[in-house]
């Protein structure tokens, strides 16, 4: 039976309760967890992965979730630019975050896809709020049980590394290179959009080219523009299930210092949400925005884009395609 806009869970309205009063939920959404009476409802469920077990640099994207929530609460109900109002489009909730282990990288990874696991067999949409970017392993891990899906992934490197420090498998700079050995993501239909930065060899590139992952330097994304590259990045990925992952280091670090690794010569925040806008339509399975790192973000501005990021993903999950 069809619902009603009268069923959806509706964000806490600035007119009743001041925005920055509240316990800090996403978005100011009802906070509904797998023990909820009506945790069956929800069509997507926002997420909060407070765990940096991956980073190899500065740290403290375990901090991310609070930050990210508390910032949040500065959004509205509707889309300046494109006027959709993703909380009367589909039931969309809190539904808190995943418990990691801390003190051990592949427990995390377990507890995460458990956790997963339990959102997909809701049938439920998850959008993330990182945590470091080896969280969206564990994620696909649970959404792509059944087979490759496709990726847009917004960053400024690759995250297509073999290892780390002789051997280590598992950081976040390699999440995607296990992803595609797993047979989680189709390399053909994968594109990485916006890298830069010094390196230590090409080794990730050379992975990316030799399996038909195509990699948008931020050079060519200067040159062609958002339009083009995006209408270029919606045939890469088609109309099949596709998972959005969106690395805060993607926007230059003068709108997003807050991070653990930052590189310039980046997109500006207008930018940062117009990639976003020019993914409607897509069959999207699920989206993470990953790396806000609060310790190194004084004012709070790299924690309200990314919140402003994820809302524009919302936008772009909420209606149906
Ligand atoms: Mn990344
Ligand atoms: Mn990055």
């Amino acid at each position: 039976m069809p619902r009603t806009s009268d069923d959806f869970f509706t964000p806490i309205s600035g007119f009743v309760l001041p925005r920055f009063a509240g316990v800090p939920t996403f978005m100011r959404l009802p906070h509904v967890d797998f023990d909820h009476p009506r945790f069956g409802d929800v069509d997507i469920g926002l997420i909060g992965a407070p765990w940096d077990g991956g980073t190899t640099n500065r740290p403290g994207p375990r901090h991310g979730p609070r930050q990210l929530r508390d910032m949040s609460t500065m959004i509205r109900a509707q889309n300046g630019a494109t006027g959709v109002r993703p909380f009367e489009a589909m039931n969309c909730a809190d539904l808190g975050d995943f418990a990691p282990n801390p003190a051990d990288v592949m427990d995390s990874l377990q507890r995460m896809t458990a956790f997963y696991t339990r959102v997909k067999t809701a049938g439920i949409r998850p959008l993330t709020g990182g945590g470091d970017h080896l969280c969206t392993l564990p994620i696909l891990r649970a959404l792509a049980k059944d087979g490759p899906v496709g990726m847009v992934h917004f960053d400024s490197h690759t995250d297509l590394f073999h290892s780390y420090f002789d051997g280590t498998m598992y950081t976040h700079g390699t999440p995607f290179r296990r992803a595609v050995e797993e047979g989680l993501l189709d390399p053909k239909r994968v594109v990485m959009i916006g890298i830069r930065g010094t390196a230590y060899d090409s080794e990730d590139r050379d992975f990316a080219e030799s399996v038909g992952i195509r990699v948008i330097g931020i050079e060519e994304f200067h040159t062609r523009g958002v339009e083009d590259v995006m209408a270029e990045a919606r045939g890469i990925v088609g109309s099949q299930e596709t998972y959005v992952s969106y690395d805060i280091d993607f926007v230059d670090p003068a709108f997003a210092p807050g991070t653990g690794t930052p590189e310039v010569g980046g997109p500006n925040s207008y930018q940062a949400l117009q990639v976003v806008r020019e993914l409607a339509g897509l069959n999207i399975i699920g989206a993470d925005l990953v790396e806000v790192s609060p310790p190194f973000d004084a004012s709070g501005a790299t924690a309200y884009l990314g919140a402003s990021i994820m809302f524009e993903l919302l936008c772009v999950m909420a209606p149906k395609p």
